[in-house]
């Protein structure tokens, strides 16, 4: 972080809390210390979207992603929030920050205790009913799994692990897929998928925190998804301070609202930013 001095990018950073607490936006750069890949990230691979609408019409697709999810389920348990998603959490009980506005699904803000969490692209750990609405955890679909799939998970522990998470599981066209516990529906993942749309009303809360704030953070996200654009554009029309701090590029970094730009990892920086707020 270099010397310190009135140039002191963590001391810039904390000088945006001075007129109240602040709102942030993450991305996937604040996950990559837990071990989840950023698909956008430098050297990555460009992202294959799963076709949502190839999930609905296909039912060895079904198959694959629940085998996939059930076997990927046996190694997630090493998943867990790294040090950043914990500064969040502390900034939040502090009142230093209103809430976490995040484009990850994979539900580590929570886990870190933070309270106020926007997902504007859902949460991977929640199953939905697409005719019922009824929602369940991953955790306990995979139970109904197991149930239609006795031994399953233990045969195939050994696939290999997709970035996402879920397991490479071929020989799948014996699966017998959970359906909806209440109506038979169809069951998926409560996330917004490529092709999909950020809900209104969930884009209608983070406008809420944005409007609220004294400055908006962005942090561990490239801002390449439009609604994370939006935001900046609502900070922009108020005039409050925006913050950037991310490993690689974003498209927010030449704006006239950023004011303060930290290249560097999310979980040493917010640490750091927590202990200068006291
Ligand atoms: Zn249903």
């Amino acid at each position: 972080m270099g010397t310190k001095g009135p140039q002191d990018p963590i001391d810039a950073l904390a000088a945006l809390f001075e007129h109240g607490p602040a709102a942030v936006l993450t991305g996937a750069g604040v996950s990559t210390d837990s071990g989840i890949p950023d698909y956008r990230g430098a050297g990555m691979p460009p992202r294959t979207p799963m076709s949502i609408s190839q999930f609905m019409h296909d039912e060895a697709y079904r198959r694959r992603f629940w085998a996939g999810a059930r076997v990927g389920f046996l190694r997630s348990a090493s998943v867990a929030p790294n040090a950043g998603h914990l500064a969040l959490a502390r900034l939040e009980a502090a009142g230093r920050i209103d809430g976490v506005i995040t484009q990850n699904v994979d539900n580590l803000h929570r886990r870190a205790g933070s309270r106020t969490v926007v997902e504007l692209h859902g949460n991977g750990s929640v199953i939905r009913c697409v005719d019922c609405g009824n929602r369940w955890s991953r955790a306990e679909v995979l139970g109904w799994f197991d149930d239609l799939n006795p031994g399953f998970a233990e045969e195939h522990a050994g696939a290999e692990i997709a970035p996402d998470g879920d397991a490479r599981v071929s020989d799948t066209d014996r699966v017998e897929v959970p359906s909806c516990a209440v109506c038979g529906g169809i069951l998926r993942p409560d996330v917004v998928y490529f092709g999909e749309t950020v809900p209104p009303e969930v884009f209608a809360v983070a406008e809420t925190l944005v409007r609220d704030a004294s400055a908006l953070l962005l942090v561990g996200t490239s801002l390449a998804v439009n609604t994370g654009v939006r935001l900046v554009h609502r900070a922009e029309r108020r005039g409050i301070p925006v913050a950037v701090i991310n490993r690689g590029p974003t498209s927010a970094d030449r704006r006239e609202s950023t004011r303060v730009r930290i290249e560097g990892g999310t979980s040493e920086t917010l640490a750091a930013l927590t202990a200068a707020l006291g």
